[in-house]
C-alpha cells in the first residue's frame, strides 16, 4: 500500500442513484482512469447502488469502501454526514434512509408550486425527467432543469437565485437528526465524517456544537480535503481534526462531467499530520 496519507483516496461522490449523472459502473472507470487506488460512492440518502459500485471497482481492480452522506437538520441547516465502510445490507440504517428519504417528493412538489408562483411553470415533471431514482428527487434535479429550459445559464445561478433560503424556490425541510444519522452509520460498523464542513453557514459557536455533538454521538471524522473547500479550509479543517481528535476524509463531492469543478482522484494529498479515515478501516475495505 502507498503510504498512509498519500494514497489517493476518493471517499465522496454521487452516481444517478442519487443527484449524479453517472452510472456507478461509469464512475468506477472513471475513477480508475484518474488514478483513484480507493473509492467510496456516497449517494444522498441511499445505497441501493452500493452493490454496483462495489463490483465496479472490483472489475477496475480498484478497492472500495461502502458509502452514503446522509442528509442532517442542526441548528436550523442542512448538514450532511458521510458513512463510510458500512455493512451495506444493515436493516436498521436502510430503514433510516428510507425514512430520511420519505418527504422528497412532497417537498418537490411545494418546490414546484413556490416556482410556478414566479412564472416557472410545470418543474416537477421538468426536475423528473432528470431523476435517476424515483425516491430521490433532490434540489439539483430542479437546477438541471431550470437550465435545459433556459431559465439560468448554469447550475450555480439556479441555486443562487432560486433554490437557496430565502429564493422563490426554496422549501425548508426537516431532514434526519444529527444523533440518528450518527447511529445509523456506526451500528452498522461504519465511520461517520461531517462532509465539507467549510459549506455550512454556521457562526463559530454553532460549528463547535456541531463537532462537540458529533464527536459525543460517537463520529469519528471530518472531510479536510474536498472539492467544495479552499485551500485556507483544508488548514483550518486540519487543525479542527486534531482539536476534536478525529480522523480526515478526502472527496472530490464529483457529481457529472459538465458540472463538478473537481474530478474524481483530482484533489490534493491530506496533510501528512493527520489520520486518515482509512487507517480505521483496513479490514472493511473490499
Ligand atoms: P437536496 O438534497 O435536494 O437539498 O439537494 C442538495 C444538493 O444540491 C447538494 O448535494 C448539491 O449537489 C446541490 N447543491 C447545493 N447547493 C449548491 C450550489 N450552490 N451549487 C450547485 N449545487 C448545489
Ligand atoms: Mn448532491
Ligand atoms: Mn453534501
Ligand atoms: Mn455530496
Amino acid at each position: 500500500m502507498t503510504a498512509k496519507s498519500i494514497l489517493n483516496a476518493d471517499l465522496h461522490c454521487h452516481s444517478l442513484v442519487s443527484d449524479g449523472t453517472l452510472t456507478p459502473e461509469a464512475l468506477a472507470e472513471r475513477a480508475k482512469a484518474n488514478g483513484v487506488e480507493l473509492w467510496a460512492m456516497t449517494d444522498h440518502d441511499e445505497i441501493d447502488g452500493q452493490h454496483r459500485a462495489a463490483a465496479a471497482a472490483k472489475a477496475q481492480g480498484m478497492r472500495y469502501l461502502s458509502g452514503t452522506e446522509i442528509s442532517v437538520t442542526f441548528a436550523g441547516e442542512t448538514v450532511h454526514i458521510v458513512g463510510l465502510g458500512f455493512d451495506p445490507d444493515d436493516a436498521r440504517l436502510q430503514q433510516g434512509l428510507r425514512n430520511t428519504r420519505g418527504g422528497r417528493e412532497q417537498r418537490a412538489m411545494q418546490m414546484a408550486a413556490s416556482l410556478a408562483k414566479v412564472g416557472i411553470q410545470d418543474a416537477f415533471e421538468g426536475a423528473l425527467k432528470f431523476v435517476g431514482n424515483p425516491e430521490l428527487i433532490s434540489r439539483t434535479h430542479f437546477a438541471r432543469f431550470m437550465v435545459e429550459s433556459g431559465v439560468c445559464r448554469d447550475i450555480s445561478e439556479v441555486f443562487r437565485k432560486y433554490l437557496t433560503e430565502g429564493k422563490p424556490g426554496y422549501v425548508p425541510h426537516r431532514w434526519a437528526t444529527l444523533r440518528d444519522a450518527v447511529n445509523w452509520i456506526t451500528e452498522a460498523h461504519g465511520i461517520a465524517v461531517i462532509a465539507h464542513p467549510g459549506r455550512y453557514k454556521f457562526t463559530a459557536n454553532e460549528e463547535y456544537a456541531l463537532f462537540a455533538e458529533f464527536k459525543a454521538h460517537g463520529g469519528l471524522g471530518v472531510e479536510v480535503v474536498t472539492g467544495s473547500h479552499t485551500a485556507q479550509e483544508y488548514l483550518k479543517y486540519a487543525e479542527t481534526a486534531r482539536e476534536f481528535g478525529l480522523v480526515a476524509s478526502r472527496g472530490s463531492d464529483f457529481h457529472s462531467p459538465d458540472e463538478s469543478r473537481t474530478d474524481l482522484g483530482m484533489l490534493p494529498c491530506l496533510p501528512g499530520e493527520l489520520t486518515p479515515v482509512w487507517a480505521l478501516l483496513a479490514d472493511r475495505i473490499q
